[in-house]
């Protein structure tokens, strides 16, 4: 069990789900429970750790977000409306909507049902649902959708003129302080309080802490405990953690005892600390590099009417030089102008050469399911789940056979500085291309491709569309197709420059 403690609003809601494995391995240590919040309520599903990999049945998971598996001929498929993951039981990969994700296990039998790594949840299902999700592995809890749920830890340490209690609730979160009688009540602006009991330090200050409903901590105060003072101060991480100091003054003899004063209600934080900026702010965008996919002996995707992805990305390419140059006066240098591959270093060292101020890789989707189509910009994340299972420069193997052209590694430090803005331009290229540019379910991804990781600017991967999708496959080919999306994207770089130059950017 966790030793979370929260409040118990969902009752009528909540289902108890008795799982009990069908088969338990001998190294399979006692289970634990990974609590899911939603707006629905609060449910609980088993987590087996084995080998230090904690595991969730794929069932418990199709039971909570509405998923179906079927298993053929050794490949597992989660279907969620029309998306789909692909799971094979030897591989530690999931082909996600045909994109292929790592895991830091492969999937296990235990009995009749399979059993998948926890991060199956965030790596290869949150990309398929319609709804967010945050795993916090450490606190075994998952919280659907947009509910604003701070994990709030407390620590009390004595001093010699009382105790001082430090509560801090991460990602920020407004919150008042106010005393009443032998209690200081702690109401947060938030749905669900993530509450870490503390152990207390043996003293008579304070006598228990404790989550009085969903967003209000009670802090119960010693029968002889002193005035209290609250201060909240705000961290500059970029999480955010609001952070409350209670002190508690020791008691003081009666008789020449000034009353106390009223603990002052603090007011919730009413400015948010910014992140440090990151450079480009204050600097206009100069030079572009635009980087078309594959070439020469590498054709990339061919679709079914013999389309290939590196005659688009060059088309494509073409276009948008002409059209950032015509209407920007921006300088866009092409890794390659003729049919011809570079390598991943040769592409990324033009950007750097150049002194790009942006790096935009152009390449053209296939996915397993035809139905699947749009585009989709994928930038370079730091995240806090290590890649540390993918190989450096390897190419991993596709389920189906053959080799993903996009390969994944760890992560590395030239891209890492430019995070933010990467970010920050995917986002505005999505915003360009609604209405305009077909987009797929998940527009903007961040993921570790290994084409923008020594880029030293910002730099976000394109997939234009879909060459598997048959009527993508006869759009992307087109003057019409292509002319729309250059338009998009330089709508986008437009945005970025005027951005970069009002120092918007950070
Ligand atoms: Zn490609």
């Amino acid at each position: 069990l966790t030793a979370r403690s929260l409040p118990v609003a969902f009752a009528s809601l909540t289902l108890a789900i008795v799982c009990l494995l069908a088969s338990r391995a001998a190294t399979q240590s006692p289970s634990a429970l990974l609590t899911i919040l939603s707006k629905d309520g609060r449910r609980t599903i088993n987590v087996t750790t084995m080998a230090g990999q904690d595991f969730v049945a794929l069932d418990d998971l199709g039971a909570v977000f509405q998923f179906t598996t079927r298993e053929e001929s050794g490949a597992i498929t989660a279907a969620y409306k029309n998306k789909t993951i692909i799971l094979t039981l030897d591989q530690p990969l999931a082909s996600v909507a045909g994109r292929l994700v790592p895991l830091p296990a492969a999937p296990l039998r235990a009995g009749r049902r399979v059993l998948v790594p926890i991060e199956f949840i965030s790596r290869a299902l949150a990309p398929i649902l319609d709804t967010k999700l945050d795993l916090r592995k450490s606190s075994n809890l998952l919280v659907v959708g947009d509910l604003r749920v701070p994990h709030v830890t407390a620590r009390l340490e004595t001093t010699g003129a009382g105790a001082r209690l430090t509560v801090d609730a991460t990602p920020r979160a407004g919150l008042v302080a106010s005393q009443d009688g032998q209690r200081v009540l702690v109401k947060f602006d938030v749905d669900i309080l993530d509450f870490t009991s503390p152990s207390l330090p043996p003293q008579a200050l304070v006598q228990a802490i404790h989550p009085l409903d969903q967003s209000t901590l009670a802090i119960d105060l010693g029968p002889r405990a002193g005035s209290v003072r609250t201060s909240t101060q705000l961290d500059g991480s970029a999480a955010g953690t609001t952070r409350l100091v209670v002190d508690v003054a020791a008691p003081v003899q009666a008789d020449t005892q000034t009353p106390p004063p009223p603990a002052a209600a603090t007011p919730p934080p009413s400015q948010a600390v910014e992140p440090p900026s990151a450079g480009l702010a204050g600097a206009s965008v100069r030079t572009v590099v635009i980087d078309a996919g594959h070439g020469g002996d590498d054709a990339g995707v061919t679709s079914a009417s013999g389309t290939k992805e590196k005659d688009i990305t060059l088309g494509v390419a073409r276009r948008l030089k002409a059209a950032i140059e015509g209407r920007l006066g921006i300088r866009v240098v092409l890794t390659r102008d003729d049919d011809r591959n570079p390598s991943f270093d040769e592409r990324a060292a033009t950007a750097n050469n150049s002194k790009a101020d942006l790096f935009v890789s152009l390449h053209a989707d296939a996915s397993f399911k035809p139905s699947v189509s749009g585009a989709t910009i994928y930038y370079l994340a730091a995240t806090d789940e290590p890649h540390e299972e993918t190989q450096a420069g390897g190419r991993l193997p596709v389920v189906t056979g053959g080799s993903r052209d996009i390969e994944l590694i760890p992560w590395d430090l030239a891209q890492a500085r430019h995070a933010a803005q990467s970010m920050a331009f995917a986002m505005l290229t999505e915003e360009q291309f609604r209405g305009r540019v077909p987009l797929s379910a998940h527009a903007v991804i961040s993921a570790p491709l290994r084409v923008l990781q020594s880029a030293n600017m910002p730099a976000v991967l394109v997939e234009i569309g879909h060459l598997s999708n048959a009527e993508q496959d006869k759009q992307l080919a087109g003057a019409e197709f292509q002319n729309l999306f250059t338009q998009a994207l330089t709508d986008a770089v437009t945005k970025f420059h005027e951005q970069a130059a009002a120092g918007d950017l950070r």
